[in-house]
């Protein structure tokens, strides 16, 4: 970065897996909570047309005036769509369902697939940005919007959920990854995998943990999000787990992937 331009980007991380079911949405509002809770200036992207993330954070149907669908189909800012939170520090640009359209619409548009990236280098020129983190909820499916996804970010941030199929859902990932890199963004990193829903009463929990351990070594974070039954009743409360029982074992494993995640990216910086 030069003298002349001192605003700071964010750090944008897609949460990305092409299985869905895995702990994306969950890992996006958690794990954004959590880095809000540590300090951290946050904003979500929530670029599933399921809208899952905007309803988990307590944003109703109704109210989500401007979404992340006019941000990439019309051109709208990030200042305009994104809606604070009630967790102090954290943001949400919300969805719904008229995301459906957006392939359509953006069929003869003009760097279609770098609509979010333009959209948070607007922002960030202007000065406005102020997050330390943007953390993209991506829907399942490759898409027009994971591509906007995955064009925007600096890392892939992978939810592996411990189960039998968890390793064949990763190559298709890793496959995407690597188209991404040839034609969209070659600077595209994997920031980090993490396994979620961990059962320590069940052996193959563990042997899928193991299995990945030694296939992506150091890139595994220390942090295992346990199956953990008030983090899959917090959305239908709107509350993020760490507001609705900061004590349970998820806010926990949550708080600690977030200390690592800050821990790794002030290691990158230094370096
Ligand atoms: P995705 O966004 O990848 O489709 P979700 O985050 O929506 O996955 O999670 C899928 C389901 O699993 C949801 O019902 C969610 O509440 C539940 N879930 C996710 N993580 C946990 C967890 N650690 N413990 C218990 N249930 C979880
Ligand atoms: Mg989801």
């Amino acid at each position: 970065m030069t003298k002349s331009s001192p605003k700071k980007a964010p750090r944008v991380l897609a949460v990305s897996n092409q299985k869905g079911g895995v702990g994306k949405t969950t890992t996006a509002i958690n794990l954004g909570t959590a880095l809000a809770a540590i300090g951290e200036k946050v904003l979500i992207v929530d670029m599933d047309p399921q809208g899952n993330a905007s309803t988990g954070l307590g944003v109703p149907r109704e109210t989500r005036r401007i979404t992340i669908y006019d941000v990439i189909v019309d051109g709208r800012s990030v200042h305009d769509a994104a809606v604070k939170t009630a967790v102090p520090g954290l943001d949400i640009i919300p969805a719904d369902a008229d995301m459906s359209g957006v392939e359509i619409e953006l069929s003869q548009a003009d760097r279609r697939s770098y609509r979010l990236r333009d959209a948070l280098a607007a922002q960030t020129q202007n000065g406005q940005t102020g997050y330390d983190y943007v953390l993209i909820d991506c829907p399942p499916s490759l898409n027009l919007l994971t591509l906007n996804a995955m064009a925007a970010a600096d890392g892939v941030l992978v939810p592996l959920q411990c189960e039998f199929f968890a390793l064949e859902g990763l190559t298709q990932l890793m496959k995407t990854i690597d188209m991404v890199r040839q034609s969209l963004n070659p600077t595209l990193e994997i920031q980090g995998l993490v396994l979620t829903m961990f059962d320590r009463r069940n052996a193959l929990s563990g042997q899928v943990a193991a299995d990945v351990r030694a296939h992506f070594g150091d890139k595994v974070y220390e942090a295992v999000i346990p199956r953990n039954v008030r983090v899959s009743e917090a959305p239908s409360f709107g509350k993020p787990v760490l507001i609705y029982d900061l004590k349970c074992t998820g806010s926990q494993a949550y708080l600690r992937l977030a200390k690592e995640v800050v821990g790794r990216e002030r290691r990158r910086l230094a370096a």
